[in-house]
């Protein structure tokens, strides 16, 4: 064997050798087990957000609005301002960050507008917005963002259990640097992801209960085919880190609008200073002024001479008054 095949062999071997890992291969069954739990959410909360439009659409103020009539580069039309008005109000968030870009607004109030609304309730979508169309679309991430911040299911999911199943779970499997995970880890995971499955609003959902069941025996038996599970734990980490770098990508570009804005303001405010200084510098000056004259003013009254002619003027005065 020539020594560059010799290489590439032992490349491969090594390759190889890192799938088998354990812990490799709790990484690929916490993927099917983030897959699991979505696909037991997944159509409580398309029918959930449908409900939930429809009673929008179905009442003032957004009853019976005449379509878009936004034109590009010109203020928005009455129907999306009403609608944008409405969105902000229902967003659970006190400041929300609405990314208006991720919804085809011409299809706001339509009858199968729904998913296009609960798109405003999940971070930045880019380019895979026109492949979100609903909930079966849309990644776990989506999902948990929408029953975090849209007030379509309520009483809601515990923010304790969703915060959990977003930084604990499905952000911790994404973001494993060597695609491994421990066994404690999975035990944990494999429990907050339970947790939302058996939440009050899914513990009596036929699909949520039939996951809670699958994610019971993943546990227990662990992975049938392995290399089958591993093709869907690497598509999901694409599709995990797609949404990421979106998301990343337009932090960055809110970061880079504030430092734009603060730089403006900054430099208003130095405008501000300077004329105010400059105020300051003349004001003195005019005191200054005043100062030395007040000053002479003084020195004046106070000369004997002065005090002299003063008292001449007084005595004459008087004597007239008394020659008379
Ligand atoms: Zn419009």
């Amino acid at each position: 064997m020539s020594l560059c095949k010799e290489k590439d062999r032992m490349a491969t071997a090594s390759w190889v050798a890192e799938l088998d890992k354990k812990e490799h291969k709790n990484w690929v069954m916490v993927a099917c087990a983030l897959n699991i739990a979505k696909n037991g959410i997944t159509q409580l909360l398309q029918g959930k957000m449908e409900a939930w439009y429809q009673s929008l659409i179905s009442n003032p103020p957004l009853q019976s609005l005449a379509p878009c009539t936004c034109v590009p580069g010109s203020p928005k039309c009455g129907t999306c301002v009403t609608w944008e008005r409405e969105l902000k109000r229902y967003h659970k968030s006190k400041r929300p960050m609405i990314c208006w870009d991720n919804s085809d607004r011409k299809q706001w109030g339509s009858p199968t507008g729904a998913w296009e609304v609960a798109k405003l309730f999940m971070p930045t979508l880019g380019r895979r917005k026109t492949q979100v169309i609903d909930a079966d679309t849309t990644d776990i991430g989506g999902l948990l963002n929408l029953l975090e911040w849209c007030p379509f299911i309520y009483p809601s999911v515990s923010r304790t259990v969703l915060s959990s199943a977003r930084d604990k779970c499905r952000n911790h499997w994404a973001h494993a640097p060597k695609q491994e995970l421990q066994d404690a880890d999975v035990n944990t995971i494999f429990g907050h992801l339970n947790r939302l499955l058996n939440d009050p609003v899914f513990n009596a959902d036929k699909a949520a209960q039939k996951s809670s069941k699958d994610l019971q025996d993943l546990f227990n038996h662990g992975l049938v085919n392995v290399r089958e599970s591993e093709v869907a734990a690497f598509h999901l980490l694409r599709q995990s880190l797609v949404a990421d770098l979106t998301k990343c990508r337009d932090d960055l570009d809110d970061v880079q609008d504030k430092v734009v804005q603060l730089d403006a303001e900054s430099k208003k405010v130095d405008k501000t200073v300077q004329k105010d200084m400059s105020d300051v510098r003349e004001q003195g000056d005019l005191n200054k002024e005043e100062i030395d004259k007040l000053s002479s003013e003084v020195y004046t009254a106070g000369r004997p001479d002065k005090c002299h002619d003063e008292t001449k003027k007084v005595n004459e005065s008087s004597r007239k008054i008394y020659l008379k």
